[in-house]
């Protein structure tokens, strides 16, 4: 018998020991904490706890022992409580045996043994459950192997994997996001029996999909997960956009990559340079566009004309169906995607003023596409990949260079449209319009500064080239003086 009392040092699981004694029932830790345990990851801040007997009992009897006695949150459709202390969570539940059927991951749920409880878990790894008894305080509960499986790095379902995944199909995605995170291999009957259950993925909530497919974003090397999720047939049920950019296609002795694959590499990329989960959904779509702009034409080969447009367009389909948040992380994925190959054109000729526009279009995003678009760099030739970095780099310089001369971020015109009105006594018109943007671009183009006065002055001008009169100076004077 495996005793690991180093897992059980905080003070709080001597008083669930307590606290279980005193309802005359015994307790376990089991799940994510103990593999994180054994696998060193760090303490986990969630404790799983179950009990033989009731897991609400259980919360309220712990929470009375600790001082300030914490609020327990019930939750009694599940039959479980939460309560935190000290920065840790713990949440209760009650051994359980359940059943499934065929339309609902949701089972019937009857009380059980820790033996029940820990058949119904996904994983032999996370079925692994240390004793919170007085009498074997540490013992570990392994009866799958959990630990060996551990060692050997191995995702491996404690019964019969079909049954396992049909009856709850989220487990799939698990699958493949604990084997993304923790660099282990699923083992081949799961593998094949994902594959046979793959369709089952559609009775599952969007937020519940979109919860995994985050998590997998967020490893180390997210290509891991999503080439499983291609492998197994998951994808075409989650991200059909993805699938639709795999294969080569050849016309005329010409070919073009495969874009799903190397928008993979590019994911990985961007992953060793941002943790912003935006950003690698980003780098994940940001060539979504290209499957349905792919055209082959005699003289220019393989084209994807306006694929940037296109994909943010579907970005917004895609989040959407997956019931992802439509506000400004949307609009941000979605400016990364139509801007994807702005700094890519710009790399060959990099002048102030494209810079300019650069800045003024990306506005506070301009390092988060600067960083997607290095990451976008996937060729095997060394030569070309120094190339295009150190043009990225050239971009990146100018870019602080003309930031800290022109400050064209968050742009503002230094006049403004009430301005254009009073000067000219203009109801509100086309004429603004025109003149608002003419500044704009006279400031972008380099023609003048982005100041006040040489834009005060450009107004003028601009508006009697298209027949305009400006007030008497008093009505000047009087808008100068609010500046
Ligand atoms: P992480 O916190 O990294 O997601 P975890 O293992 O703690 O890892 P939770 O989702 O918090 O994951 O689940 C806690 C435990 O509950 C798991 O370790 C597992 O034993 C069990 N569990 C969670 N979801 C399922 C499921 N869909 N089917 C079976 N068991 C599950």
């Amino acid at each position: 018998m495996s005793h690991y009392t180093t897992a059980l040092q905080n003070p709080l699981f001597k008083t669930i020991s307590k606290a279980s004694q005193n309802l005359n029932l015994e307790s376990y830790v089991i799940g994510g904490y103990v593999r994180d345990f054994l696998l060193k990851r760090g303490e986990a801040k969630d404790i799983d706890i179950v009990a033989v007997g009731s897991g609400i009992d259980l919360a309220e009897e712990v929470s009375k022992l600790l001082p300030g006695k914490p609020k327990v949150s019930v939750f009694k459709t599940y039959g479980t409580a939460m309560l935190k202390s000290g920065g840790v969570e713990l949440e209760f539940v009650g051994a359980r045996k359940e059943s499934y059927s065929e339309e609902s991951r949701n089972p019937a749920v009857e009380n059980g043994t820790l033996e029940d409880d820990q058949n119904r878990r996904d994983f032999t790894i996370n079925a692994l459950a240390l004793s919170l008894s007085n009498d074997n305080f540490g013992e570990l509960l392994d009866p799958f192997n959990g630990v060996e499986d551990l060692q050997k790095k191995i995702i491996r379902t404690p019964l019969n994997p079909d049954i396992t995944y049909s009856d709850d199909p989220l487990r799939m995605l698990r699958a493949i996001r604990f084997a993304t995170q923790l660099d282990f291999i699923i083992e081949k009957d799961s593998l094949d029996a994902i594959i046979r259950n793959a369709e089952r993925i559609k009775i599952i909530s969007k937020e519940r999909v979109v919860d995994e497919l985050n998590k997998i974003l967020l490893s180390e090397v997210p290509s891991k997960g999503f080439a499983l999720l291609h492998k197994t047939g998951l994808l075409p049920f989650i991200l059909p956009e993805l699938v639709a950019l795999q294969g080569i296609d050849e016309k005329e002795g010409q070919t073009h990559k495969d874009n799903f694959w190397h928008t993979l590499e590019v994911v990985d990329n961007i992953s060793k340079a941002t943790d912003d989960v935006w950003l690698r959904w980003a780098a994940l779509l940001h060539d979504i566009g290209k499957a349905p702009t792919k055209r082959f034409d005699k003289k220019l080969g393989w084209t994807f004309h306006t694929h940037e447009f296109v994909g943010a367009k579907m970005v917004y389909k895609l989040f959407k169906r997956l019931k992802m948040p439509l506000n400004d992380k949307m609009k941000f994925v979605q400016k990364m995607v139509l801007m994807s190959s702005r700094p890519i054109v710009l790399a060959s000729e990099v002048t102030d003023s494209a810079v300019r526009r650069l800045i003024f279009d990306a506005g506070e995003y301009v390092e988060d596409l600067m960083t997607l678009c290095e990451a976008d760099i996937t060729t095997k030739n060394p030569k070309k990949f120094n190339k295009y970095h150190a043009n990225f780099q050239l971009v990146r310089d100018k870019i602080v260079e003309v930031e800290e001369r022109d400050q064209v971020r968050n742009f503002q015109p230094p006049v403004s449209g009430e301005e254009i009105m009073e000067t000219f006594n203009l109801k509100p018109s086309r004429e603004i319009g025109l003149i608002k943007d003419a500044i704009k671009e006279a400031i972008l183009e380099g023609d003048i500064p982005n100041e006040y006065e040489a834009a005060r002055e450009f107004m003028l001008k601009k508006g009697k080239e298209i027949g305009l009169v400006p007030l008497t100076p008093k009505g000047k004077m009087k808008i100068g003086s609010k500046k």
